[in-house]
């Protein structure tokens, strides 16, 4: 099942830890969520196809944030489509190939029984490994702008710069790697939430939207309930006075 509501598709790979991108089609014009790990953008390529659309269609190119595995295909999008990048102004240079990605602790998550399936992605990303093939951000996103048919929610917390996408009309959020359904249901995934406090705040607006599916960075879909499984996500906030 890769519609996964009205005009969007979702798209995955195994590599980049089951990374997933978002194909939105509003009827006039195709946007796309993230590009996925490999740099030929082959499945974002046949995906648009598939819906008896062109590369031409694609308008708007909009990228969560700037850690590899989400950035791999965008380089040969832009080149064949000419479409506009977007991203937040604080992950802009990173994208653009210009300033590494933040790193991350080495020490791996637990549980690790769990966590075992993605650490090579966190060494990584604690080594400042992983290049991607640089490409110019177009245009910088801010919280409550509209691209294509999707509003802009800055959600801190994983990286300074990270967005989500809401798609109020059909109840759809794009939560990008603020989410993660795998390896399993977790607020992103712990050893890569630069700040939590900002992750928490994030991760409460995002359940306040009463979403009936949540498309993630990684991992399937939420595709029914899922305002709320995101609640189940909140930590209650603990009182001053036992601090
Ligand atoms: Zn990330
Ligand atoms: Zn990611």
């Amino acid at each position: 099942m890769t519609q996964i509501a009205p005009g969007v598709f979702s798209m995955k790979q195994n590599k980049g830890g089951h990374v997933h991108a978002f194909l939105l089609d509003n009827a006039s014009e195709l946007t796309l969520i993230d590009t996925l790990f490999n740099t030929d953008a082959r499945q974002v390529l046949d995906r648009i196809k598939s819906i008896g659309r062109t590369i031409q269609d694609l308008k708007h190119i909009v990228l969560t944030h700037g850690h590899r595995s989400h950035l791999g295909g965008l380089a040969t999008l832009k080149r064949l489509s000419g479409a506009t990048v977007y991203s937040h102004e604080w992950e802009a240079d990173i994208i653009a190939g210009e300033r590494p990605a933040q790193p991350v602790t080495i020490i791996p998550m637990r549980p690790l029984s769990i966590y075992w399936r993605v650490y090579y992605l966190q060494f990584g990303a604690a080594l400042g490994r992983g290049k991607h093939p640089p490409c110019p951000v177009d245009s910088t996103l801010k919280d409550g702008d509209m691209v294509g048919p999707a509003q802009v929610l800055h959600t801190p917390g994983h990286t300074p710069g990270h967005l989500a996408f809401w798609w109020g009309e059909r109840q759809v959020l794009f939560a990008g790697d603020a989410i993660a359904t795998y390896p399993e249901f977790e607020a992103g995934w712990p050893a890569f939430n630069l700040n939590p406090t900002q992750q928490r705040t994030s991760i409460r607006r995002m359940a306040d939207l009463e979403a009936e599916v949540v498309a993630v960075g990684h991992g399937d879909p939420i595709t029914g309930g899922a305002a709320e499984r995101l609640r189940s996500l909140i930590q209650p906030e603990v009182p001053a006075s036992v601090v």
